[in-house]
C-alpha cells in the first residue's frame, strides 16, 4: 500500500515546466548537502535516502530537461557529463564495488521532481528487478 500511494503521489506531479525545488538548491537558498560541484553539474544527497549512499546528480542549467524524455541532439554533452559525475560521487563515497545509477523518467516511472536527476545509489545490496 505504501508503494501504491507514492506511486499515486508522484503521479499527481506533471511535466509543467514549472522551476522546480532544484533551481533553490542550486541558487543555494535552500541547504543541500553536496557532495560534488563543477561549473556544469550538482550532486547533492537525497533527502529520503533509499540507500546508505543516496545522491542526485543534477544539471545546473535545466534546459528544457525536465525529464530525460525531453532530451536533444543539443543536450547531450551535459547527458555525458552527468554520468561522468555519477561516477566520481561513487568514487568519493566509496560505493565503487556496486552502485546503481537510476532515472526516473515520467509518471509511469514516479518522477516527482520535474529537472532532470540521476540518483547514484550504493552501499547495500541492490536487488533486480527494481520495484
Ligand atoms: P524522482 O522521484 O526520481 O523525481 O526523485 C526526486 C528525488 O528528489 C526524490 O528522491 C526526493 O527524495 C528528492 N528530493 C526532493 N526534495 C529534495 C530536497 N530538498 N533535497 C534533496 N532531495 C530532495
Amino acid at each position: 500500500h505504501n508503494e501504491e500511494a507514492a506511486a499515486k503521489a508522484a503521479a499527481s506531479v506533471a511535466d509543467t515546466g514549472a522551476p522546480t525545488i532544484f533551481d533553490k538548491i542550486i541558487a543555494k537558498e535552500i541547504p543541500s548537502d553536496i557532495i560534488y560541484e563543477d561549473e556544469n553539474v550538482l550532486a547533492f544527497r537525497d533527502i529520503n535516502p533509499q540507500a546508505p549512499v543516496h545522491v542526485l546528480v543534477i544539471p545546473k542549467l535545466r534546459d528544457g530537461l525536465t525529464t530525460l524524455g525531453k532530451a536533444e541532439p543539443r543536450h547531450v554533452e551535459v547527458l555525458g557529463q552527468l554520468l561522468h559525475a555519477s561516477k566520481i560521487v561513487a568514487e568519493k563515497e566509496g560505493i565503487f564495488d556496486g552502485f546503481r545509477v537510476v532515472i526516473n523518467n515520467g509518471v509511469e516511472a514516479c518522477q516527482s521532481v520535474y529537472h532532470l536527476h540521476l540518483h547514484v545509489l550504493g552501499g547495500r545490496q541492490m536487488k533486480w528487478p527494481p520495484g
